[in-house]
């Protein structure tokens, strides 16, 4: 008999749906393997903005999910809008260029709400209205940004505590500081346990099926360079330093076949004030993502996108790339008392860089050429549109005309003094590429057939994102292929 039914490698969201899910289909010793020590613990997940991206016929059916919104926001179930499941696939389809697996998509859409319920009734993980990242006051009452309503309670430092917390309701074993350094195989061919570096030295355990849910190589420079090519070797690292690939590798020596955009990644414009490396007290608390609401120069002093192409959470995984490919890999983000009030609250992580004249501003900054940005503002101004009609909201379709880019949204002039500045450089948050993975979530092998007991979940599953991704994804992905990983591997250790 292996010594558990059902090994799941990592501790984050996907990791841990996982480990519940198999538990919950009769998988009875269920084993976590965590490389970070305790106090690390949770990987990407502790450090993000638990957003949770979801379809949803009607707004009565969040209800269930946030049974107290109207208490805390009034008019929510009236403000928020459906978000269907045509809805959430064309935004993935939009943000993908058509490109994500279609076969995956459906199976994410598709499960997403009642997954997301799930683990609100069954793992007893408290939601709340996304206020703070999703929604845009106007006037006195909240716009929501469709599908992108509910999140974790207290964020993802929320959700990983309180997955924590469910694992040892149900008698999951964790164990911290257990790096899964390979594969014990079978005599099928397939997976029957795993190598562990553990603080007490190497070991193997034995499994009936084993999950992995270990997180991308957003964390290791190395393979960052090797897939993303220069300038991502040295980007900043948004969340946990313990994602470095391990899984991935392991499964690709194992003969698991690659899968999605490998040359892809999620990144977000992030505070350039930051340290190499996320700190888990401000989590995600770096990013810089209100840029459609003003102005981005380089250190040329030069515009280089179209700020106003769509809202910030249809944009941003692609914009924080954007950026590190600028001279310094670094930009200039500046607005004026227009939009300062609809500056995101993560703002007020940095001190910004204020003056009365935009002139003035500019020379405060850090610009190779300071007479050029002074150019391209007064360009911007001169092109910039009527302030009637603005709507932070929604595209607005206020446009600069004449510009090359051109901004094609929220496009005022910089015209009310003071005028404030945030730095900003990409962060790389996760990679996209990953293993190829069944409907079952079992790692499909490059001769196109499953590998056996060798099931995968969360940020490993390539094929969902490319180029791109619609903000609040990547949990509920974690949570779809996690939850159906666990199922498949309870079933297959008790075949
Ligand atoms: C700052 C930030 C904000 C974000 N905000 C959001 C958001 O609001 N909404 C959203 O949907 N997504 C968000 N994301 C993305 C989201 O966090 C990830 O998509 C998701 O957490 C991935 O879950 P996962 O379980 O696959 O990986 P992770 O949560 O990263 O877990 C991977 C686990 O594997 C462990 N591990 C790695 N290697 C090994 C090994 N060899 N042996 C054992 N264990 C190993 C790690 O220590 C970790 O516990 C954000 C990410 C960041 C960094």
């Amino acid at each position: 008999m292996p010594d558990f039914d059902v090994i799941v490698v990592g501790a984050g969201n996907a990791a841990h749906a996982a480990a519940f899910s198999a538990h919950e289909n009769g998988a009875k010793r269920v084993l976590i393997l965590e490389k970070a020590p305790e106090e690390d613990r949770g990987g990407n997940t502790h450090y993000s903005g638990g957003l949770l991206r979801i379809a949803f016929e009607e707004t009565e059916d969040l209800r269930p999910l946030v049974p107290d919104a109207e208490e805390e926001i009034s008019g929510f179930f009236e403000d928020v809008e459906p978000y269907k499941k045509t809805d959430f696939m064309a935004d993935l389809m939009r943000v993908t260029d058509g490109k994500t697996d279609q076969n995956l998509a459906n199976i994410l859409i598709d499960n997403s709400y009642e997954t997301i319920k799930w683990m609100k009734e069954k793992a007893g993980i408290p939601m709340e209205p996304a206020t703070s990242l999703a929604a845009i006051k106007v006037g006195n009452r909240i716009k929501w940004q469709k599908g992108a309503i509910i999140r974790a309670e207290h964020e993802g430092v929320g959700l990983s505590a309180h997955w924590f917390k469910n694992a040892q309701k149900c008698g999951i074993e964790v164990r911290y500081g257990a790096a899964v350094v390979g594969f014990v195989e079978d005599s099928r061919g397939g997976v029957g346990g795993v190598k562990v570096r553990g603080p007490e030295g190497l070991y193997e355990v034995s499994a009936g099926a084993v999950v992995l849910g270990c997180g991308g190589f957003e964390a290791n420079p190395m393979m960052r360079g090797q897939y993303l090519g220069a300038p991502w070797d040295h980007a900043k690292v948004r969340g946990t330093a313990y994602n470095q690939g391990d899984g991935l590798r392991l499964a690709l020596e194992f003969g698991a076949q690659p899968w999605g955009q490998w040359t892809g990644r999620h990144s977000t414009p992030i505070s350039n004030e930051w340290p190499d490396f996320a700190d888990r007290e401000r989590t995600d608390k770096s990013n810089r993502l209100s840029y459609p609401y003003g102005v981005m120069l380089n250190r040329k002093g030069k515009r280089f996108l179209d700020e106003g192409e769509d809202l910030g959470l249809y944009t941003y995984a692609k914009t924080g790339a954007a950026i590190l490919e600028e001279p310094g890999a670094m930009a200039w983000q500046i607005f004026d008392q227009q939009t300062v009030e609809h500056l995101e609250g993560r703002y007020v992580t940095s001190d910004p860089i204020q003056a009365d004249t935009l002139d003035d501003l500019i020379d405060i900054l850090d610009f190779d050429d300071r007479d050029a940005a002074k150019q391209s503002l007064r360009d911007y101004n001169a092109a910039a549109a009527d302030p009637g009609g603005f709507d932070p909201s929604r595209k607005d379709g206020l446009k600069t005309s004449g510009l090359n880019p051109e901004k094609t949204n929220w496009a005022l002039p910089l015209n009310k003094p003071p005028f404030v500045a945030y730095s900003a450089t990409g962060g790389i948050t996760f990679t996209f590429g990953g293993v190829k993975v069944s409907e079952s979530a079992e790692v499909m092998g490059v001769d196109w057939r499953p590998i056996p007991g060798l099931f995968a979940c969360g940020e490993m599953v390539g094929g969902l994102f490319h180029g791109n991704y619609p903000g609040g994804s990547g949990l509920v992905s974690g949570a779809v292929f996690g939850k159906i990983a666990g199922e498949s591997a309870a079933a297959a250790s008790q075949a």
